[in-house]
């Protein structure tokens, strides 16, 4: 592939935060970054050198984006494969669509898990209520997980039995879905890899993950694992995306079961939440990995110079309005990254913030710390803080 020099414009499918941190990672190293959203205001749309205003699939916006670009990528996984390929015929795409369309359905993805010798939950395709009656019985108490368009624990419900999955199917709107079994799990664990378009790959750190009501919550890097487990994660990662033939940065989802035993959950084909640390804790973050991969330019250097812990901040903490950012900002080592969201909603990604510190234990009291005081915050009412 021909190495696209830094003052070009690159294309971006999405408006969010993952795009936003694309934004200013193209833009330091020089390039120019059209987004394509739907959305008058958008967190990458404030940042982007120029923003379309259009749908995924408008005809005039995608021909304007393939004439001006000269790479494309997308933020997320819901974008239609279709608007991909009809890009790919004008520039360069990454991911490519066939791989996008891998992690978008999660019962391909499955099956394309275990056909490269990757252990999931167990699991069954539910598309009818007929396949739920013959479900296993073994995968009760389990959780019912719309195939598509699922993400923050969305489209999702824990089922006891078979009457809750009827019901809960239903809900869904008797949408494609995979019943999973519910399994105890010791830890959840992530490792984000890039691939060049030549092929060379990279992989990050292994984050140790802790979710709230579905919603990734806290990161820590380095995993808290014995070595071995983190070099598997990252080698079963690394076989993912070469068995894709992916050309971009991807994400996978693990969890930790029964002490040792390593099962996938999921592929995300772009950044993920779990390597926002790369961006304060790496040499390279996760979003400069994916312009150089995009621009053909050589992969930067994945690895920490620091052990650093992540935390979401939802939109929960605007309950007694505007956070007080001095609980991240007073320390000195805590890196504050907000995304520009006017509206805040419970559950809502509003920011993270990332703290530094020369041990992994150091950094993860110093961040439970700063979220505990910012909670606390959210629980008193404004009337209460200013008194
Ligand atoms: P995201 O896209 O934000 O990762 P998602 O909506 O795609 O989320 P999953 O990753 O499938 O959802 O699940 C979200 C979280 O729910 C997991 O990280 C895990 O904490 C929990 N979870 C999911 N599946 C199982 C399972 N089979 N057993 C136990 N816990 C589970
Ligand atoms: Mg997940």
């Amino acid at each position: 592939m021909r190495t696209v020099p830094p003052g070009a414009w690159l294309g971006l499918l999405g408006g969010g935060q993952l795009g936003r941190m694309f934004c200013m990672a193209a833009q330091s190293l020089g390039y120019r970054v059209l987004v394509l959203d739907p959305g008058a205001a958008s967190p990458a749309g404030a940042v982007a050198d120029a923003h379309l205003q259009a749908g995924y699939l408008d005809a005039a916006a995608l021909e304007e984006l393939g004439a001006r670009c000269a790479a494309v990528t997308t933020e997320f996984e819901n974008v239609p494969a279709e608007a991909l390929g009809r890009l790919a015929a004008h520039c360069v795409v990454s991911p490519a669509a066939a791989s996008v369309a891998v992690a978008q359905d999660r019962a391909r993805e499955k099956r394309f898990l275990a056909g490269i010798g990757l252990d999931t939950a167990p699991f069954a395709v539910i598309e009818t209520a007929a396949h739920l009656e013959a479900a296993d019985p073994a995968l009760f108490p389990g959780i019912l997980k719309r195939a598509r368009f699922g993400y923050d624990g969305k489209g999702q419900a824990r089922v006891a039995n078979l009457a809750e999955a009827r019901s809960a199917f239903q809900a869904l709107g008797g949408a494609p879905c995979v019943l999973e079994q519910r399994l105890a799990l010791d830890l959840e664990l992530s490792c984000v890899v890039a691939r060049g378009f030549d092929g060379a790959t990279r992989a990050f750190p292994v984050a140790e993950n802790a979710h709230a009501e579905g919603i990734l919550d806290v990161s820590v890097v380095p995993a808290r694992v014995p070595a071995a487990l983190a070099e598997a994660v990252q080698r079963a990662t690394v076989r993912t995306a070469e068995a894709l033939e992916y050309r971009g940065v991807l994400c996978v989802e693990y969890f930790v079961v029964q002490g040792e035993r390593l099962l996938a959950n999921e592929i995300a084909p772009r950044p993920h939440n779990s390597g926002h640390y790369t961006i304060d804790g790496c040499v390279t973050s996760q979003f400069e990995q994916q312009a150089r991969v995009m621009c053909g330019l050589p992969l930067g250097d994945p690895s920490a110079h620091s052990p650093s812990v992540m935390v979401n901040l939802l939109g929960d903490l605007w309950a007694a309005g505007e956070p007080d950012w001095t609980r991240v900002l007073s320390n000195p080592r805590a890196k504050l990254h907000l995304y520009g969201k006017t509206e805040a909603r419970p559950g809502r990604k509003m920011g993270h913030f990332t703290v530094l510190a020369p041990s992994v234990q150091q950094a993860a009291e110093e961040a439970l710390a700063i979220r505990a005081a910012l909670r606390e915050d959210a629980r008193r009412t404004p009337l209460a803080r200013s008194a």
